[in-house]
């Protein structure tokens, strides 16, 4: 290992290729490695909303409330993969234990506020630089209720927006279906986001991403990652390169970027990731009748309605599974029927369906920055529903870190070490 070699960054998700943007920015030589083409994987297919306002973990009292009732339901919006549950149990313990504990809900509030700061700065930012803007669009969001006491469940949501100063109407439903055109008469109440930020192709936003990533000079490669090398005999505290099946990369230093794989990579270098696949759906449906231009979320159901270029997106829910595990098509016909039920009449014939996994760490709070024990390890994993609005806030925060700067004390709740 040299100065000279490169930074390689292992997995070519929005994770990765916005930690490689950064990274090249602040100088560095980068080698963005992945054992497919960038941005095939989970950051596939997501909603496309950059959700700056999530501001609570959701590992916390009332999402554990919920879980039983949530999960006598297969239908409803958490389920589990009932042949992953043995797999799934320690995952399930220490999520409760994180939900239960005042301290580690506000760390990750706390994290969670540091870092919506830096994603709204580093995505505008990251915009302008890699000439993403005609993917992106401003044109607010809007959360819908079918009942009072739903909304209700809203305020201490809204309490941490106000103080954060996010803008945002309630309204009622009659305004919501102004608002979006189409939306079922039962919608008694919606909260409107003016300043909501969407992208309308996911996909297209990796692939520009690592597009310009190598016109700007950076290297670009296929392999699936193995294994490490160590300095010295013993294995010392510092990586000195990357093996993929036919090859050892000299690395000068590594990020894990590998989302719901990424727990396998940190085994090989001595630490944890308890990462679950959370498993969302999407379909698309051809956009017939399709009047309103901004997402819009029924959050009871855990999914959102999204307009794309290339038709309208229903995407969400969760299914907790072991990895590998194959998709269960049911959920994604639930979210046809999610459609009926919100928008009646709106939306064609369907055009595809896919399966993506979240990256989920049992406290939902990602896991950004410096690897324990490892002097030149760095991580980016772990974003859960959040991925594609925390991505390019890691890439720079991690950036950051390898010139020296010491991350703020409120991301100690994304502290990759917290596992052991
Ligand atoms: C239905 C759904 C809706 C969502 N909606 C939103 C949303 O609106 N807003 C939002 O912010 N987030 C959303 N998310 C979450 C977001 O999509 C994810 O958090 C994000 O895509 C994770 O990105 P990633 O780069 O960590 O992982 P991935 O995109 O999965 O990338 C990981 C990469 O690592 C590679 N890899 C793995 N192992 C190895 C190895 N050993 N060697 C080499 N390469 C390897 C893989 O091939 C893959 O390309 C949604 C997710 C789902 C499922």
């Amino acid at each position: 290992m040299s100065d000279q070699d490169p930074v390689i960054v292992v997995g070519a998700g929005i994770a990765g290729t916005a930690a490689a943007r950064a990274l090249q920015r602040a100088g560095h030589s980068v080698t963005l490695l992945d054992s497919a083409e960038p941005g095939r994987a989970t950051s596939y297919g997501n909603a496309g909303f950059l959700s700056l306002d999530s501001l609570i973990p959701l590992a916390r009292p009332a999402t554990l409330k919920k879980v039983p009732q949530m999960l006598m339901d297969r239908d409803g919006p958490l389920t589990l993969h009932p042949p992953s549950l043995p797999w799934l149990l320690p995952w399930m313990a220490r999520f409760a234990r994180a939900s239960l504990s005042p301290a580690e809900v506000q760390k990750g509030t706390d994290a969670l506020k540091a870092l919506m700061l830096e994603a709204d700065v580093a995505w505008k930012a990251e915009i302008q630089a890699s000439g993403l803007g005609e993917l992106f669009q401003t044109r607010g969001a809007l959360y819908v209720y079918e009942s009072e006491a739903a909304f209700l469940g809203t305020d201490e949501m809204r309490g941490l927006q106000m103080n954060k100063g996010t803008e945002f109407e309630v309204v009622s439903g009659d305004r919501a279906r102004e608002l979006a055109p189409g939306l079922s008469p039962h919608i008694v109440r919606g909260i409107h986001y003016p300043n909501g930020t969407h992208t309308i192709n996911p996909y297209r936003v990796v692939a520009t991403l690592a597009e310009r990533f190598a016109a700007d000079g950076g290297t670009i490669l296929r392999g699936r990652v193995r294994g490490f090398g160590r300095e010295g005999a013993n294995g010392g505290n510092r990586v000195t390169s990357v093996q993929i099946t036919d090859q050892t990369l000299p690395a000068k230093a590594v990020v894990i970027a590998a989302g719901r794989a990424s727990g396998e990579l940190t085994r090989l270098l001595g630490f944890n990731a308890p990462l679950v696949a959370e498993r969302g759906y999407h379909v698309m449906v051809a956009p017939d009748n399709v009047r309103f231009d901004l997402p819009v979320s029924p959050p009871e159901r855990g999914l959102f309605f999204t307009p794309m270029e290339e038709g309208l997106r229903i995407a969400g829910t969760v299914e907790l599974a072991a990895p590998h595990q194959p998709p269960s098509w049911h959920r994604a016909d639930l979210l046809l029927k999610h459609l009926k039920a919100i928008f009646p009449g709106v939306g064609g014939a369907e055009q595809s369906r896919w399966i993506g996994e979240r990256p989920t760490l049992p406290d939902y709070r990602p896991a950004i920055g410096r690897a324990p024990r490892l002097a030149n390890v760095y991580c980016s994993y772990g974003h859960q529903h959040l991925g594609l609005t925390l991505a390019t806030a890691s890439g720079r925060l991690i950036a950051r870190q390898m010139e020296g700067e010491a991350l703020a004390s409120a991301l100690a709740g994304a502290d990759p070490g917290r596992f052991g």
